[in-house]
């Protein structure tokens, strides 16, 4: 009795006391905030709210190509000093050097620190999404959909690790990075900024990126912080186009959609970029329940929000739900937002002291979403280091960071067929290297490289290798031989290609897509261009053997010319470093260990998710073979063979308070040395929701040599096995479940605690027919 009274007077004593470092450096963060703001004039807060483009303060037009951009100082006195803007983004028409990136950001903080009356540091932020892509010379890596394909949280943390040294290098503190769009929308132009369809696929990658971008102190110098981005579901546009609506419910969006930023939010992501598009009716830049009740009060996301791009305004121009952008302002605002990205003036300042004026907009709003702001410019350091020193950032492009982009690219690299083992290629033959991905680098990179639209080849890095290129390096220029074929989307010189196929014993042909992101990647179908398909089918023709190598940002329809190449590389977007590992993976030296993180789907109107239902598999025979994808999510082929046995289950009841173990054998049974995902799968067998067939609940990449023997184990917990009810609440419901692992499966009974029932029949491990 007296411990429990002991007890408890601590605990009343103690209650607002921060029990550990971080809780403690947060309470003086906070002082220091409350402090300023309490010093601050409206038009000072509405300042920090702002967000506007690099350009909206050089020389010179807005969209103005430039070679050299010069800071404007009316510009800058008018929106940093007048206006109080508090953030800056985002760059002209070529990608600055580091040396060029410091000095701008430089100029600026100067410019706060000596003319503005707090000195309040501004904050910059870039869209680094494959490497630190708008800084010259930088390291590019695969793009996201990739780096999801190597399954390496190891891979993902290094890339991250390394794009923040590099965007730190250019004195940028903050990146609009990672993507966490789960995208079950394969004709969406941005897939390929996504780690795919998987929701726990999408959450591990996202937590691997945190870790690596942000580190344990984000103040350290090679640190940057993370804005995570498109809140919510914007990767799941119904008619497939970008910023368009999405229709789904809430339980949906809670389940496949909102785990990812769960958990970013819980490992530290202290920014968020709202969605461009409506969700049911609503868009989300003024949905109050998404923004305020779910972010932020039900997932306690204690730093800001920013808008997209113009996406305040564009309530009014696009989805039409403000007659003027005042009312946008306020609806914004009192939904929850907290930084407004509009990039080329300050008119969102002025309108919101307007609505503060007149009451439209809570002086506790304005409070709370500067608090929200400054608390992240404290907590990442930027009121005591505005500079970076050059000397710290020695390894910036260099070739030991190149060396990881390699990797990932080699790991991303996924064979989708393989016929007659004809991979890998040997030295001594000749080969016919064709297409319109074959020989550029723009097509490896894909948008978002050195310019927005990456088609720019003045950025280009004349050292890096396009397809053609390595394939030169590794056997020989008298061994390759060369026509392009077709451009995007019409020939070129496929009648060359074909006179020249003669000279050749096999033909490598490099299918692509015009880099390109947002509106301008929008397309209606998923059919690969005429011209493309036409070059395949013509070379087919001469009967020489063909390999296909897709360079796609999302996965084009290959149905008619499937059965006319022998062997298949998916390479998604690979980055600078493409070429040479894409050679690699033909020639051997790398053995391919990528897997889909999508459904490549076979026809334009079937596009389903591996983690569809049952009733999505019903077919015109009233059988289940409805699900008929060109390739299924989680497969990949490799040079060697692996086989699975022995799965096993710690018991054959699961009790809520109790977790499960499985384990599984793994042997390499071919002759070389290969890396394997081993993939857990579980199936809810009856739930008061329809489930789903199959859910990716665990995964882990081995190494194995010839002849190896690896056992896998995982553990989970019944939270593992929750999906959102009608109540759009999280539930595991009581029953049997299956659980997968390549063609084994095992069964099981989850039950809430209680003594154990009966204990499921004999055979608990079958053999099932791999999809
Ligand atoms: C894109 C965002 C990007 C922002 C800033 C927008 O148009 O949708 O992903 O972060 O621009 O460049």
């Amino acid at each position: 009795m007296f411990y429990i009274a002991f007890l408890f007077i601590c605990k009343s004593l103690f209650a607002q006391v921060p029990v550990n470092a971080n809780e403690r450096e947060d309470e003086a963060i906070y002082q220091k905030v409350d402090a300023l703001i309490s010093e601050m004039t409206l038009e000072e807060k509405v300042g920090q709210m702002t967000n506007i483009s690099l350009m909206a303060i050089a020389e010179g037009d807005f969209w103005n190509k430039r070679d050299t951009v010069i800071l404007d100082t009316a510009k800058m006195r008018d929106l940093l000093g007048n206006f109080h803007v508090g953030s800056v983004q985002n760059l002209g028409t070529y990608p600055f050097s580091p040396r060029e990136w410091r000095q701008n950001i430089e100029i600026i903080q100067d410019y706060v620190k000596s003319q503005t009356r707090l000195k309040i540091p501004v904050l910059y932020a870039i869209d680094a999404v494959h490497g630190a892509n708008y800084s010259a010379g930088s390291t590019l890596f695969p793009h996201q959909l990739g780096m999801a394909a190597t399954w390496s949280r190891d891979l993902v943390e290094k890339g991250a690790a390394i794009t923040s040294y590099e965007i730190r290098a250019s004195g940028i503190p903050m990146n609009y990075a990672p993507v966490l769009d789960v995208c079950k929308q394969p004709l969406w132009g941005r897939i390929f900024e996504t780690f795919g369809e998987d929701t726990y696929l999408t959450s591990q990658l996202g937590l691997a990126t945190i870790k690596g971008a942000q580190g344990d102190n984000q103040s350290n110098p090679y640190s940057s912080f993370v804005c995570l981005k498109h809140f919510l579901a914007y990767g799941a546009p119904t008619n497939g186009k970008d910023r368009s609506p999405v229709n789904l419910s809430y339980r949906k969006l809670r389940q496949d959609y909102l785990p990812p930023f769960r958990a970013a939010i819980d490992a530290g992501a202290l920014a968020i970029m709202i969605s461009s598009a409506a969700i049911n009716g609503i868009p989300s830049h003024a949905d109050e329940y998404l923004i305020t009740k779910l972010l932020k009060q039900e997932l306690g996301f204690r730093g800001f929000t920013i808008s997209d791009w113009e996406d305040v305004s564009n309530l009014v121009k696009t989805h039409q739900v403000a007659a003027t952008e005042k009312e946008a302002v306020m609806l914004a605002v009192n939904a929850g937002l907290d930084m407004c990205m509009e990039p080329y003036d300050a008119s969102f300042a002025s309108d919101l002291i307007e609505l503060v004026n007149e009451g439209a907009v809570k002086t506790s709003r304005i409070d709370d979403a500067v608090r929200r702001i400054l608390y992240v410019k404290f907590k990442i350091g930027l009121f005591d280091t505005i500079q970076t020193d050059s000397d710290l950032y020695m390894d910036y492009g260099s070739p030991a960071f190149a060396e990881s982009s390699y990797n990932a690219a080699a790991e991303s690299i996924t064979l989708l067929k393989n016929t007659n083992s004809q991979l890998p290629l040997g030295k001594n033959e000749k080969v016919l290297v064709t297409g319109v991905a074959s020989n550029s680098l723009n097509y490896l990179n894909g948008a978002w490289s050195r310019t927005w639209s990456g088609v720019d080849t003045t950025f280009n890095e004349w050292e890096k290798e396009t397809i053609l290129e390595a394939i030169q390096n590794t056997i020989g220029r008298e061994n390759s031989i060369y026509a392009q074929g077709t451009s995007y989307d019409s020939d070129v010189n496929t009648k060359q290609a074909i006179e020249k196929a003669a000279q050749a014993d096999r033909i490598i042909i490099c299918l692509g897509e015009i880099p390109a992101t947002e509106k301008p990647s929008d397309i209606d179908a998923l059919d690969f261009p005429n011209a493309q398909i036409n070059l395949v089918k013509q070379l087919a023709a001469t009967g020489k053997p063909i390999t296909l190598v897709l360079v796609e940002a999302r996965p084009r329809i290959i149905r008619e010319i499937e059965p006319l190449a022998e062997s298949i590389l998916m390479a998604y977007l690979p980055g600078n470093e493409g070429g040479r590992a894409i050679a690699d993976v033909l020639y051997g030296v790398i053995n391919p260990s990528g897997k889909l993180p999508i459904t490549y789907p076979k026809y334009n109107n079937s596009l389903w998710a591996y983690d569809h239902t049952r009733a999505d598999e019903r077919d015109k025979g009233f059988g289940y073979d409805a699900f008929d994808p060109q390739y299924a999510f989680g497969f990949g082929l490799s040079y060697t063979d692996f086989a699975y046995s022995d799965l096993k289950i710690s018991n054959d009841t699961l009790f809520s308070d109790d977790s499960l173990f499985v384990s599984v054998k793994v042997t390499n049974i071919g002759s070389r040395e290969g890396k394997e995902i081993v993939q857990l799968y579980s199936a809810d067998q009856f739930a008061s929701i329809v489930p789903t067939v199959k859910q990716l609940r665990r995964f882990e990449k081995i190494n194995l040599q010839p002849a190896e023997t690896k056992t896998v184990q995982f553990s989970l917990h019944p939270k593992d096995l929750a999906f959102v009810n009608a109540k759009n609440e999280w539930i595991t419901e009581p029953g049997a479940f299956t659980l997968m692992i390549d063609t084994l499966e095992v069964q099981f009974l989850y039950q809430e605690s209680s003594p154990k029932i009966e204990n499921l029949p004999e055979t608990m491990t079958k053999r099932r027919k791999k999809k």
